[in-house]
Formats: C-alpha cells, sequence, structure tokens
C-alpha cells in the first residue's frame, strides 16, 4: 500500500536505464533488410528519445514506402523478432547506479516506480529482462499507447490510479531521462523533471533545457534518492 503523499517515478530506457549496445538500432537495420528488402544505415533517423511508433514512420518515409499502421506494425513485429535475437550478442550494460537506486526506492512505501519510454512495450520488455531490471517496474507508457511522447505521460499517470488509486498531482511525478525530450515531455504534463548524462547527451547541453535536477549518472544512491524526493 503506497502512502497519498507517495511520488511516481517514471523511468526512460535507452542511455537511462540501460544501454542495449547498439541491438536496438541493429534490429531496426534487420528488419527493413528482412520485411522490406531494403539497405538501411539509420542515417537521417532520429532515435534518441523518439518512440518506435516514430521510428518506423520515418524509416517507412525514407524509403518511399505507405506510411501505413499495417506496415509500421509489420516493421516492428520483424524488429521484434530480431531485438530477441541480438540483445544477448550485444555489447550492453545497466547504467551505473541503477540496481542500488532501484532496489533504495523500491523499499520505500511512498515511491511508485514505472516506466515512461519510446520503446513498444514488447521491446521493453525484451531489453529490461535480459538486463533484469523489469520485474522493479509496476507499469508503463509506451510507443504502443501513443506515438507521441508527450502524451506518454498522461498514459502513465492513468495507469497509476488504476494500479494504486492514487491519482498523482503533476508535482509529485519525477520523470527520469537522458535526453531533451525526455524533459519535454515531463513538462508537457507539468511534471519534474531529471536529466541525466549516462545516454547522448553530455551535461551541458542537458542543462540548456533546464531540468529540475541534472546527474552526471545515479551512482551515488543515497544523494540521488535525497534529490528525486526534493525536486
Ligand atoms: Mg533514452
Amino acid at each position: 500500500m503506497k502512502t497519498d503523499a507517495a511520488r511516481l517515478f517514471l523511468f526512460d530506457i535507452d542511455g537511462t536505464l540501460i544501454t542495449s549496445g547498439g541491438a536496438g538500432e541493429a534490429s531496426l537495420c534487420e528488419a527493413m533488410q528482412s520485411k522490406f528488402g531494403l539497405q538501411e544505415d539509420m542515417r537521417g533517423i532520429h532515435l534518441p528519445g523518439n518512440t518506435d511508433a516514430r521510428i518506423a514512420s520515418e524509416l517507412l518515409r525514407k524509403h518511399a514506402l505507405p506510411d501505413t499502421p499495417e506496415n509500421a506494425a509489420a516493421l516492428l513485429d520483424e524488429y521484434l523478432f530480431h531485438l530477441e535475437r541480438r540483445i544477448s550478442a550485444h555489447d550492453g550494460r545497466v547504467m551505473p547506479g541503477i540496481i542500488n537506486l532501484l532496489h533504495a526506492l523500491e523499499a520505500r512505501p511512498d515511491a511508485v516506480l514505472a516506466l515512461l519510454t519510446g520503446n513498444v512495450e514488447r521491446g521493453a520488455r525484451i531489453k529490461l529482462s535480459h538486463y533484469r531490471v523489469w520485474h522493479h517496474f509496476e507499469f508503463g507508457a509506451f510507443a504502443d499507447d501513443h506515438g507521441d511522447r508527450n502524451e506518454l505521460g498522461h498514459f502513465a499517470r492513468r495507469k497509476a490510479l488504476a494500479h494504486h488509486g492514487i491519482d498523482f498531482p503533476p508535482e509529485r511525478i519525477v520523470v527520469i531521462g537522458d535526453t531533451p525530450r525526455d524533459i519535454e515531455c515531463g513538462r508537457a504534463i507539468g511534471a519534474k523533471t531529471v536529466a541525466i548524462a549516462t545516454g547522448h547527451f553530455p551535461l551541458s547541453e542537458l542543462e540548456r533545457h533546464s531540468p529540475d535536477a541534472l546527474f552526471e549518472n545515479l551512482a551515488d544512491t543515497e544523494s540521488v534518492v535525497e534529490r528525486l524526493f526534493a525536486v
């Protein structure tokens, strides 16, 4: 039972919790090849902070394929097939301090842990199960819920209400991610935003987007937890 003053922590996946060591990108390229017979190098495709739904659209349009829900679904199905096989072959890892941080937050009655990610749910599950962190999260908002990341906070909030009977006010929701898009989508629902420089963006660049808190990484569990409850 969570307390009424609980905070809802919404974690991004890639560059925040883990890196798949390029397994995601390689699986998308392989899917373009096996599904459509097309050579893809991901040039011009926006990956960091983007949703799988939008990435699929960008890939289809880049090759002048019809950007239909059917084509996008077929591409993502194929991507998941390759991701499942590839995930263990790539040199990915859990980001510094993540395991300790998740344990520390889980132990608190005033913390709810969930995901807010551009991954489709099956992709999120493949990645996080491989790195043994999937079970820490009660629910999530995924690219299956909406293609626009800025809409995902609303879904997370509704799912939190369904799981806990708590309608979290925006000031008690904390969105944690590694890109300006994470900051933007947190701000879109009035949530607190925490940026981590473990992904594609250096501290100085994230700072320009004025998150409520900013970390080089999440390794110092005690001070990170303290800060997460104070933003
Ligand atoms: Mg990310």
